[in-house]
């Protein structure tokens, strides 16, 4: 009784594990109807390329100081409140055109560009003619939606963390040649979807916190030795992911990241 017991719990840990990596990869792109074996090897084979040659790394930075406020991950919630893994992140070719448009895939919704909108802690921010960011439109400069309200572009004075208000920073969305020939950090090459800036556990952390600008911080040296495999495995708790340790098997949250 007792090994049967064991046997389940392991068989149910490594489906987990199966199924988290399943996640990372596949991102929603199976619009909620999960791949047979057959199809997931065929858009492994397809996908993996793309993103391992034309990742696109997408970040939230201070026009002031360049600080990189904010890295976008797969569940960064858009200007438009869907996340970053439900705009375009895949492109088989880049295209040549700057600034890079991601826009957004879910049916119905006009955004054309993924833009980042910070939020204070759980509630969306005001724009100066008082409604929320929800109650403006998500194309060109955003105008308010209120019927009495004549606000033709949403403006916030929201401060973010690094002191500057929300208004003076601008999405940055390049190519890895091009954040290395700015001098900054690109991590190593993943096959998940959607995985923007980042580039480690500390890309989490809201530049301000890293100390640093560059998204890659010093994580320790525990961190660093683990495989790769064991940077990304999370489970989501209501709207918030939580980073686990599954090497430890025992789930340590290492990290959160509230969206
Ligand atoms: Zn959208
Ligand atoms: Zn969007
Ligand atoms: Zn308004
Ligand atoms: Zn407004
Ligand atoms: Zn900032």
């Amino acid at each position: 009784m007792a090994v049967t017991h064991l046997k389940i719990e392991k068989k149910g840990a490594e489906s987990i594990d199966e199924y988290l990596e399943y996640e990372r990869i596949v991102g929603g792109d199976d619009k909620g109807k999960l791949f047979t074996p057959s199809q997931y090897e065929k858009y492994k084979k397809k996908m993996i390329p793309i993103r391992m040659n034309n990742r696109l790394y997408v970040c939230w930075a201070s026009l002031k100081t360049g600080i990189e406020c904010k890295q976008v991950g797969p569940e960064t919630k858009c200007f438009c409140q869907h996340r970053y893994k439900q705009h375009k992140s895949d492109f088989e070719v880049l295209p040549t055109d700057r600034p890079f448009k991601l826009p957004c895939e879910e049916l119905g919704c006009r955004c054309r560009s993924f833009s980042y909108i910070p939020r204070n802690g759980s509630q969306s921010i005001r724009c100066t003619c008082k409604h929320t960011t929800e109650e403006h439109s998500v194309v060109g400069a955003k105008k308010c939606q209120k019927t009495s309200c004549g606000c033709k572009k949403f403006y916030s004075q929201f401060t973010c963390g690094c002191g500057d208000p929300c208004s003076n920073h601008r999405m940055i969305i390049e190519t890895k040649e091009e954040r290395l020939s700015r001098g900054k950090p690109v991590g190593r090459d993943v096959p998940y979807k959607a995985m923007g800036g980042l580039t480690g556990f500390s890309s989490l952390a809201d530049g301000y916190m890293r100390m640093d600008a560059s998204g890659v911080g010093a994580p320790s040296m525990e961190i660093l030795e683990q495989p790769s495999s064991m940077y990304f495995s999370f489970i989501f708790i209501g709207s918030v992911r939580f980073y686990l340790n599954l090497s430890s098997k025992q789930g340590v949250c290492l990290f959160k990241e509230g969206v």
